[in-house]
């Protein structure tokens, strides 16, 4: 074979490699218009390189934005450097379905792109070469990570029994508020509330109708509370309420409102009914609540004194008494 055959026979090769590779080529001159599209590019857009050729980019795929794409594209015609994109921040450049089997749940190829910069012989940029790259596995798997984890993060918040946060999650969130209420200084309440004599109801009717009273509250907790309120199991039977953006006052009238639904619901487990009632203290944030920890015992100070003085009641803290 001649030296001249055979480079022709190694292009021709080249040739069928780059054009059966399974990444996307696609080359464009500076108008835009594609010269070189490879079968990647004509398996997953279902147009054949003879129909594309010559045909302006944006006219074909009109997913791609124009003036970010021509931003990009000029600055590689221009400073001769490669350019990227990543499916982070831009998901996909070309709107292709996803065909893989294992990632059949996701309808769109996520993809990488390079954007490469094509020398002529006299050292010229008159062409662009877009690779684009399949990274539909490594984007579901990591996007699916990303979700346990944040379900994971709300699971280490939360109470099982409730829904609501558990504990430590609360009182983080109490710290976080108190801070806040020391920059910002907007009113700010916190509720604590103990259900009466539950003892009694474990012992009558067992801890199952015990754990039905504990989901009964905190149902009426959540739906009288608005979205930017905290609420939290604090312990077997009590439970913890930040209202932000509430004085000492209009976190009475929330209180008593609760309180007067509890008194009269009934919570019915096959043919048991059960009524029950429950204690609230109340401690509004100002200057003598220096830490977060204080006002947990300010607002309980003020729980002991509704049990104190009969139960089924509402009491303020000590010192706020109006
Ligand atoms: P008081 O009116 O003074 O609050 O009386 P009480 O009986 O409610 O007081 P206490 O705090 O002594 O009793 C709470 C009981 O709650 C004790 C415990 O067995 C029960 N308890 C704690 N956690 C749970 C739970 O998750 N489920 C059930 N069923 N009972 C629980
Ligand atoms: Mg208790
Ligand atoms: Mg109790």
């Amino acid at each position: 074979m001649t030296l001249e055959k055979s480079q022709l026979h190694e292009l021709h090769w080249i040739m069928e490699m780059l054009h059966n590779i399974d990444v996307g080529l696609v080359v464009l001159d500076k108008e835009f218009t594609i010269q070189i599209f490879n079968g990647f590019m004509e398996n997953h857009s279902g147009l054949f390189p003879r129909e594309v050729k010559g045909k302006l980019i944006f006219d074909l795929f009109p997913e791609i934005p124009r003036e970010w794409f021509t931003r990009k594209a000029e600055s590689v015609f221009l400073l001769k450097n490669k350019a990227f994109t990543i499916w982070e921040q831009r998901p996909y450049l070309f709107k292709f379905d996803s065909y893989r089997p294992v990632t059949g749940s996701e309808e769109l190829m996520y993809q990488n792109t390079t954007f490469i910069p094509l020398l002529s012989a006299t050292g010229e940029v008159s062409h662009l070469c877009l690779i684009v790259y399949d990274v539909t596995d490594t984007a579901v798997h990591k996007l699916s990570l990303k979700k346990a984890n944040a379900e994971l993060a709300l699971l280490s918040q939360t109470d099982g029994l409730t829904q609501l946060f558990n504990r430590s999650h609360w009182e983080q969130c109490l710290l976080a508020e108190h801070k806040r209420w020391s920059r910002s200084q907007n009113p700010s309440s916190l509720v604590m509330i103990d259900i009466d004599h539950f003892k009694n109801i474990n012992d009558s009717y067992g801890h199952v109708v015990g754990d039905k009273v504990i989901r009964h509250i905190s149902g009426l907790i959540r739906h009288h509370v608005r979205e930017t309120d905290v609420c939290g199991r604090y312990g077997g039977e009590e439970f913890a309420i930040l209202l932000s953006d509430t004085n000492l006052e209009n976190a009475f009238i929330f209180a008593e409102r609760l309180r007067k639904e509890v008194s009269e619901a009934i919570v019915t487990y096959n043919d048991i009914n059960v009524k029950y009632t429950i204690s609230m203290g109340i401690a509004e944030v100002d200057e003598s609540i220096e830490t977060h920890e204080v006002w947990i015992e300010c607002a309980d100070a003020a729980l002991y004194r509704s049990k104190e003085t009969g139960r089924n009641k509402t009491s303020l803290h000590p010192k706020q008494t109006k």
